[in-house]
């Protein structure tokens, strides 16, 4: 079997975690080798796509977009439906905040890995951590390496899925990203779950970020140019 070769794929959604992994992998890989892919999943947050594709544009590397349609078909999580506010709110039955979308990170992750396939990309990166987050099953790092497993049967791959962020606190990516030179991107990232820009500051997820970003002494670009 060939050697694993140096091409990666990040997974990019124009947030901060995505874009901190995106310099992530042009540090280990080399801009040459690294491409990204986003995915329209029907996001109610539509900006997150341009973020994205000015974020590529930005870091010199290669961008696409690719449309999974069905999620607002699946229904019921406020991250794609209008209905439902968004509060991080845990739900009773599954114990799982409003936020969750059943398997999405499964599906995105196994999206890449085919399009990776195809063109004959090695390494998968993505910006799930299990630290910090309320809970997201398809976060956890025993998720990653069951699907990293399943991708190399179903796909007679060498795939390798990488998750930088995975044991780092809030704090430590914004440390991270400040050390890779990511923070000139930082204010092209989207964060609130309120799809605000400038963003609301209230949601959970932007006083996640502002936490972060407060604990590493660093100044967001996102907030301190607006
Ligand atoms: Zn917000």
């Amino acid at each position: 079997m060939k050697p694993v070769n140096d091409r990666a794929l990040v997974l990019l959604s124009g947030g901060q975690d995505s874009t901190t992994c995106l310099y992530w992998a042009i540090d280990r890989f080399g801009r040459d080798q690294v491409a990204a892919v986003s995915f329209d999943y029907g996001q109610r947050h539509r900006i997150e796509l341009d973020c994205a594709e000015i974020i590529a544009a930005h870091a010199g590397v290669e961008q696409v977009r690719l449309p999974i349609d069905t999620f607002s078909a699946l229904g019921g999580d406020a991250l794609t439906d209008p209905d439902i506010g968004v509060t991080n709110q845990v739900d009773d039955s599954s114990g799982l905040p409003n936020t969750f979308v059943p398997g999405r990170n499964l599906i995105f992750i196994t999206y890449a890995a085919a399009y990776a396939w195809q063109h004959g990309v090695d390494h998968l990166v993505t910006g799930v951590a299990q630290t910090d987050y309320s809970g997201y099953p398809d976060c956890r790092e025993e998720t990653l390496a069951a699907l990293q497993k399943a991708i190399q049967l179903g796909m007679e791959s060498r795939v390798q899925v990488h998750a930088p962020l995975m044991h780092l606190s809030k704090k430590g990516t914004v440390e991270l990203a400040r050390d890779l030179g990511a923070l000139p991107a930082m204010a092209m990232t989207h964060t609130c779950y309120n799809g605000a820009r400038p963003p609301c500051g209230e949601c959970p997820a932007c006083e996640l970020r502002a936490r972060g970003f407060a604990e590493a002494g660093v100044e967001d670009p996102l907030t301190s140019t607006q």
